[in-house]
């Protein structure tokens, strides 16, 4: 350390106190980092790695950034999961005595982004804190952005299930944990390659009740944490008081925007766990995670930013009480119907800017006057969205026209001191409205005054001393001057004070030239000072009223996301649904909301879903590929799922009996990352279902045991069902190949055939895409395959071979798993088909010594 250079003395005594994060350390124009952190910084960054003296042998490696671009190259730091920390010079340097002094003024980790270019304006950007003992687990979260900050506590019964969910609901980018907590590693793995997630350890001190307790009792300002709402939720406590710690040390500021904590219950919404979200492609697609095809794509009209955020936590977090839903039914209902207020709310909201984050940055102090400009202008449209809402008869809109406040007091404060168009830097002036101060007032006129006669200086001049080639000008070491080029030296008068000398001019000064300069560059000097401090002044002022602009900021949001949801209502031609606490769904002419997009309305053949607890809770349906099973069921989940958002449903007419959880067991998604086979997979997510569904949950299941023999899978989805008969009774759709499984309505009680209708043309076949009453007798697996384009020559040898097998009768098409004599499967029946010669060769397999390959080739060649 000794033999270091002071500035790097300087450099490693403070990165030695921020180890875990990329150090950017301020340098006149640049940031640079050194060391180690230079390299990794110029690997990820790709610039270039140069060296600096330092003080020892070597030089240190070195790389930087330009300052005006830093924010960029933080946001790629960022992304590829670093903390950042910046470090600043706090003191003028021309002020300073030696080197300037220095430090770390923020650090920037993913789940702590304030900068509006770095987020995603319709998503939220949340920070988790878990704290897991043996009694359950308290868990928080916080967008530091919008200042929201939610709390729960997981109780030890399917701790570690309902903590995935919570995850996977909410998407941190970023999750702190105690730092002995090794279990919540195992957990947090699984979500790896789901969606980006930064998790790292924090001290276990932190999380420590005392420590918590008194952390929370500090930031709300509070002598008991009994009117936050913990009482039932001491777990939440740890979580939250580590997680406040965390955002304080990181963000070295108070955080005041974060002054409400929502204390939630897990059972106050539907339960959806991550391959539910997943498969039915709520906020992102399937495939390319993207919007555009998922569900939040098609509801998601809103105009505001914080519209956009709602609509998406409303749909991942669907509700389960009736009469929340149903109030948001109605209200989606009467802006529906009146497509002129429709129109009105959309023309006001569109003008409207995220006042949450506008919030946070009031909160942050990072406000400028230009996002003050944009507050006032949004809040000018605030009383048009309060009128309209006034004669509106549901109870929902009324609430949220309470809670929208018009900020008279801020609009009219910004409306008198701030500029139309300010500057955007705070030390340049041009921020205060002439009128607002009389000091700022005088000094601009002192320097315009100045100015002017400072201009009119030259002609004045010129014509006293017949010069005519006299100029007056500036410059920055000297100030204003008078210039005669060296011809005219002989008429330059005597009270003329030479300044300078140039090759071929004098530049002079005068008494009164300095004295009006001072005035004109002391008042400059001066009102530059003086609006930055008005303007702190009036953000402090503003900074007290943050509360309150979180709470319309939240009305409105609400407001956006209903506004939505009637629009889009209002566009499909979607209808409201009975919402209750029965236990029957009934739903006429159904549509896939976003397949019926996609194909447009009028190619998508609506279709009847029909189940309920007593003799209808399963529904098996069968038909040949690509006839449209999986599209029907998951649009029955679909618009379940959005008359509990609250939303209007594509269908016809519907009743909804509130269901508490939906699970899907859809397809072979593989998982191969995670080392499990499909079928594994497949049965772990059908474990999962059978062990947390209840008799109001809503199952689909699309072919169960499809990854595994046909006489197992057969066998476990005949069990399957009729465990679900017998013990859950939820209702459930089941999609399979097996046509077996049709033989069980009738013996097993509940269970109803349902099949998706195909029409033969010659040797091909048209799909109907309506689902009817019964079973499907054939599979058409010929033909699909022809359609999806396998060369000729193979589909005209399965024809052949096809008709070889069924005259043979080796296919007995109406026998069963329970009369078969075991040798009736299509897949496994070998009858006078070279059996022999093909049971030798399968006798002939080393299975021990057979590699993966191979195996597939031997499969091949039988
Ligand atoms: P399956 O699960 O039976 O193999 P899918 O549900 O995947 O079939 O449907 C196959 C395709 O058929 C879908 O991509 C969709 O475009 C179309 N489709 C499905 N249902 C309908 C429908 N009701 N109306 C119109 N097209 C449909």
């Amino acid at each position: 350390m000794r033999k270091l250079t002071p500035m790097m003395q300087q450099y490693t005594e403070i990165k030695n106190q921020y180890k875990d994060t990329l150090l950017l350390f301020r340098l006149g124009d640049f940031y640079e980092l050194f060391f180690d952190d230079a390299v990794v910084a110029s690997r990820e960054l790709e610039i270039a790695l140069t060296g600096r003296d330092c003080g020892l042998e070597e030089r240190a490696p070195m790389c930087g950034v330009p300052h005006h671009s830093v924010h960029n190259y933080i946001n790629r730091l960022i992304i590829k999961g670093y903390k950042v920390a910046i470090c600043e010079q706090v003191e003028d340097p021309s002020e300073a005595k030696g080197i300037v002094k220095r430090d770390v003024v923020r650090v920037i980790t993913p789940g702590t982004i304030i900068d509006t270019d770095l987020l995603e304006e319709k998503k939220n950007n949340y920070i988790m804190s878990i704290y897991w003992v043996d009694e359950g687990c308290g868990l928080t979260y916080a967008d530091i952005s919008t200042g929201e900050l939610f709390s729960t506590e997981i109780l030890q019964k399917g701790l570690e299930q309902n903590l995935q969910n919570e995850i996977s609901k909410i998407q941190p980018k970023e999750i702190i944990y105690c730092i002995k907590d090794s279990n919540l590693k195992d957990v947090l793995l699984k979500y790896q390659g789901n969606f980006d997630l930064f998790a790292s350890e924090y001290q276990d001190w932190k999380f420590e009740y005392h420590q918590a307790a008194n952390q929370l009792k500090r930031h709300f300002d509070v002598l008991t944490l009994d009117g936050l709402g913990f009482t039932n939720n001491h777990l939440g406590i740890h979580s939250t008081g580590a997680l406040i710690d965390y955002l304080q040390t990181t963000q070295k500021r108070a955080l005041n925007h974060l002054n409400k904590i929502n204390i939630y219950t897990l059972n106050k919404t539907m339960t959806l766990d991550l391959t539910t979200r997943k498969n039915l492609e709520l906020t992102e697609t399937l495939r390319e995670k993207k919007k555009k095809g998922s569900l939040l794509w098609v509801l998601d009209k809103t105009m505001t930013s914080m519209g956009g955020r709602m609509i998406r936590k409303w749909i991942e977090e669907p509700l389960v009480d009736a009469v929340e839903i149903n109030q948001r039914l109605e209200a989606v209902e009467a802006l529906k119907n009146n497509t002129l207020i429709r129109q009105e709310l959309k023309a006001n909201l569109k003008n409207i800017y995220d006042l949450e984050r506008l919030a946070g940055k009031i909160a942050y102090g990072s406000i400028t006057p230009r996002d003050l400009i944009a507050l006032r202008n949004s809040l000018n449209h605030v009383p048009n969205l309060k009128i309209l809402l006034e004669n509106i008869a549901s109870p929902l809109l009324q609430s949220i026209l309470i809670s929208i406040d018009e900020h008279q007091d801020i609009k009219t404060l910004i409306e008198k001191a701030i500029q139309e168009d300010p500057a955007i830097a705070l030390k340049e002036g041009n921020i205060i409205k002439t009128g607002y101060n009389h000091d700022v007032d005088e000094l601009r006129r002192a320097s315009i005054e100045g100015k002017s006669w400072i201009s009119n200086l030259e002609s004045q001049e010129r014509e006293c001393t017949g010069i005519k080639s006299l100029k007056v000008g500036y410059n920055k070491v000297f100030g204003y001057y008078i210039e005669v080029t060296k011809s005219n030296l002989h008429m330059v008068p005597k009270e003329y004070i030479r300044k300078q000398t140039l090759s071929n001019c004098e530049r002079y000064i005068t008494p009164a030239l300095k004295e009006i300069e001072a005035k004109v560059l002391g008042a400059e000097e001066k009102v530059v000072l003086l609006e930055y401090q008005l303007f702190v002044n009036i953000r402090s002022i503003i900074e007290k009223d943050v509360p309150h602009i979180q709470q319309t900021a939240h009305a409105i949001a609400q407001l956006d996301a209903l506004y939505s949801l009637a629009e889009v209502a209002y566009e499909n031609g979607y209808t409201k649904p009975i919402v209750n606490d029965g236990n029957t769904i009934n739903i006429h002419e159904g549509r896939h909301p976003v397949v019926e997009k996609i194909l447009g309305i009028n190619m998508f053949v609506a279709n009847d879903t029909y189940l309920d607890e007593k003799n209808h809770e399963i529904s098996v349906i069968t038909g040949p590929n690509m006839a449209g099973k999986s599209t029907y069921m998951r649009q029955v989940a679909l618009i379940v799922l959005m008359a509990q958002i609250g939303s209007f449903i594509p269908a016809t007419q519907a009743e909804i009996g509130i269901v508490d959880r939906i699970f899907t067991r859809v397809g072979a998604s593989d998982d191969l990352s995670q080392g499990q086979s499909t079928f594994m997979v497949e049965m772990s997510e059908m474990a999962n279902i059978l062990n947390n569904a209840s008799s109001k949950s809503l199952l689909i299941l699309d072919e169960i045991g499809r990854g595994t023999s046909t006489f197992d899978g057969l066998s476990i989805a005949w069990a399957v069902i009729e465990y679900i008969s017998k013990l859950l009774k939820c209702k459930t759709l089941f999609s399979t190949h097996y046509h077996e499984l049709t033989e069980l309505e009738g013996k097993i009680n509940g269970v109803k055939n349902y099949c998706i209708s195909v029409k033969e043309e010659g040797e091909s076949i048209v799909f109907l895409r309506k689902v009817i009453e019964g079973s499907a007798d054939k599979s058409y697996g010929i033909q699909v395959a022809k359609l999806a384009g396998l060369p000729n020559d193979v589909i005209q040898r399965a024809q052949l071979i096809l008709i070889d097998l069924e005259k043979n009768d080796m296919v007995k098409d109406n026998e069963t798993i329970d009369n078969s004599n075991n040798n009736q499967n299509q897949q496994l029946n070998f009858d006078d088909f070279h059996r022999e010669e093909i049971l030798q060769e399968i006798k002939n397999i080393n299975l021990l010594e057979t590699t993966p390959l191979e195996a597939i080739n031997m499969l091949y060649y039988l």
